[in-house]
């Protein structure tokens, strides 16, 4: 998969999403790599 230019750049666009357990997690609308745990510091 083609990373964009942007979070190649560490910009991602996270969106949140929910498993099917209804847990909740932050996935990148471009790339689709997911940010895991919730932590402190949500850039973008
Ligand atoms: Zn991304």
């Amino acid at each position: 998969m083609r990373k964009p230019v942007a979070c190649r750049l560490g910009w991602h666009k996270w969106v949140r999403r929910s498993t099917p357990d209804g847990e909740l997690y932050r996935e990148c609308a471009r790339c689709g790599r997911d940010q895991g745990p919730p932590g402190p510091a949500v850039p973008f």
